[in-house]
């Protein structure tokens, strides 16, 4: 019987829409390869355009909509040179995860085959670790509530006892799946500032009460100024990292680095009931229009979206088209000849996208299991 999903899609500002549309014909691409499976996409508004139109960055139709969909695909938003009167920028993107409650954003980290990495190691090539940051609260609970005086500001980090379960447990169960999977040792390390913060001691002390109702995963503690030089002293030996919002905003990017640059990392913010799938940088409004952009982590963005799906919706084709997107990608550059803008090259978002495409016709379908 054939299988339709909902798609609610956020188009966004600056490349947002150079990478939304192409990435919405490799889904197409890939479930049409597998059969039985389509989408039906419904296009939002949200984001600077938004406000401009409807002062309004997220409005709440968009997000009711969004929530009535299967999942939840968004490019990127934002533009520097639109702002709230207090000079700080629209972030509907965050508002979304808070107002979804998608409190697990993960950030995969794996080296692609071909792309050029900036570690000389070889053994960076085997990097394939998981950064899960809490993404509904720690600094970011204090989004609109910063106090500004004559001689001072304060913003108020706000780490929950209820949010650190949420985050620890789903990583947790990701790094046991990891492990079954033969992908990861089974290695969740809590990434915290315990050592300073008291905030940080509770969060560590919620870790490990989670941690041992999961004796299956082994766990570890650091601190995240050691964990930074971690991640470029030693990727390869990262299983699955869990961290509060900035910290993970922060090291987010730092992975995106390892990987090769920002165009190539994916993300999903996961929640209870929805899930939200976007790369993992902004609207890079500097190349904007130009047709530069690296669409990658747009197309591994909406390959996991499919992955969500197939577990989530118990749907062996949305696993099957997930992953031909993922080995696509993986195919398209594994010659070393598709020098991305933000490599140094000048590949950009067309000739990227007419080499997924054709790899998604020659990649063989992993066996369903
Ligand atoms: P950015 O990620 O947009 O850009 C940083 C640099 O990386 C720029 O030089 C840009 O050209 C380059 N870059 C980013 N994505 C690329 C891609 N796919 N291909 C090639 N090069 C790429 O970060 P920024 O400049 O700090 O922010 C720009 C806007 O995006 C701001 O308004 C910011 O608030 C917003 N933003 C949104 C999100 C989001 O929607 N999740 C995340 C970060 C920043």
């Amino acid at each position: 019987m054939s299988e339709t999903y909902q798609i609610a899609v956020f188009d966004g500002d600056g490349i947002g829409p150079e990478i939304t549309a192409p990435c919405l014909e490799i889904l197409d691409a890939a479930m049409a390869r597998v059969g039985e499976i389509d989408a039906r996409y419904t296009h939002l508004p949200a984001g600077a355009k938004a406000y401009l139109d409807e002062g309004v960055a997220l409005p709440d139709r968009s997000v009711a909509e969004a929530h009535k969909a299967d999942a939840i695909l968004l490019s990127a938003m934002g533009d520097p040179d639109i702002r709230y009167p207090d000079g700080t920028e629209l972030v509907p993107q965050i508002e979304l995860r808070i107002r979804l409650g998608l409190y697990a954003g993960v950030r995969p980290v794996r080296s692609i085959p071909g792309v050029r990495l900036p570690l000389g190691d070889a053994r960076a090539r085997d990097m394939d670790f998981v950064l899960v940051r809490e993404s509904t609260e720690g600094l970011f609970a204090s989004i609109g509530k910063g106090v500004v005086e004559q001689n001072e500001a304060r913003e108020t980090m706000v780490i929950t006892r209820k949010g650190t379960e949420d985050v620890v447990r789903f990583s947790l169960a990701l790094a046991d799946q990891r492990r079954r999977d033969g992908q990861g040792p089974g290695l969740l390390t809590c990434v915290d500032k315990a050592n300073v913060f008291s905030a940080f001691a509770f969060f560590r002390e919620i870790f490990d009460a989670e941690a041992a109702r999961f004796p299956d995963v082994r766990t570890n503690h650091a601190y995240v100024d050691a964990m930074a030089i971690e991640m470029l002293r030693r990727p390869w030996d990262l299983d699955v990292l869990v961290t509060e919002n900035m910290f993970g905003d922060i090291l987010s990017d730092l992975g995106a680095g390892l990987m090769g640059g920002l165009g190539f990392a994916p993300s999903a913010d996961i929640g209870d009931e929805d899930a939200v799938f976007q790369p993992c940088h902004g609207s890079a409004p500097d190349i904007a229009g130009k047709g530069l952009a690296n669409p990658t982590a747009m197309f591994l963005s909406g390959g996991m979206m499919l992955e969500w799906i197939g577990e989530r919706q118990g749907s062996a084709s949305a696993t099957k088209a997930g992953h031909l997107i993922r080995d696509a990608v993986d195919m398209a550059f594994s010659d070393g000849d598709l020098v991305t803008v933000d490599q140094g090259g000048e590949v950009g978002t067309r000739a990227v996208f007419d080499r997924v495409m054709q790899c998604l016709q020659k990649v063989t379908p992993r066996p369903t299991v």
